[in-house]
């Protein structure tokens, strides 16, 4: 049991789990990619963590690119939530991209983010999630590599976190019933 903010959370997956879970992962991706050059995109903040131990296991030639997707209200539109990419130093044309993400939850983020990246004329894109909630999934793009599929519940941990706390617990926790 954790105390994060005003909350108690339960052990979900262990450090161990995790780390398993993240070198089989990175294998599979070494695979697919074999004699390939990636440019793996993190998604910041959530994902820092996960990208670190994933990218050490990584075989293949690999550039590494921190972003943040930031939603503006943008000119005269009365609810023109917009989404921009924000940290992208390189151009994607013609690249095999992969981005890292911390955990596809309803979809939204990456309904958002994969149309910016096409824009830029990837040669591939694909989707790393260390966790998926497929329960509350209503996107359009599925995760192409999960690390581990959930349930709804929260979770907290190894870089997620509850009110700004908790993204340095090398577990994953979940939230008391
Ligand atoms: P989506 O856009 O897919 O609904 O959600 C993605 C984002 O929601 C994640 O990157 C994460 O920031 C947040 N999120 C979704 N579920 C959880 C959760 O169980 N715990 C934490 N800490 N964040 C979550
Ligand atoms: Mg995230």
């Amino acid at each position: 049991m954790v105390q994060v903010s005003d909350k108690q959370f339960d052990v979900f997956l262990s450090e161990e789990e995790i780390l398993r879970e993240v070198r089989s992962l990175a294998w599979r991706i070494s695979e697919d990619y074999r004699d390939k050059e990636v440019l793996f995109i993190v998604l910041l903040n959530g994902a820092f963590m996960f990208a670190a131990d994933l990218l050490k296991e990584i075989q293949v030639p690999a550039a590494v690119s921190f972003v943040k997707l930031s939603s503006y209200h943008g000119g005269t539109e009365s609810s023109g939530k917009v989404q921009e990419l924000i940290g992208l130093n390189e151009t994607l044309e013609g690249k095999n991209v992969v981005i890292i993400e911390d955990i596809v939850d309803t979809g939204t983020t990456m309904d958002n983010l994969i149309p910016i990246v096409y824009e830029k004329l990837p040669a591939s894109v694909k989707i790393c999630t260390l966790l998926y909630k497929p329960e509350a999934f209503k996107g359009n793009f599925l995760p192409d590599y999960v690390g581990f599929s959930i349930s709804n519940a929260f979770v907290v941990g190894y870089g997620l976190d509850y009110n700004g706390l908790g993204r340095n617990l090398k577990a994953i926790y979940q939230l008391k019933k």
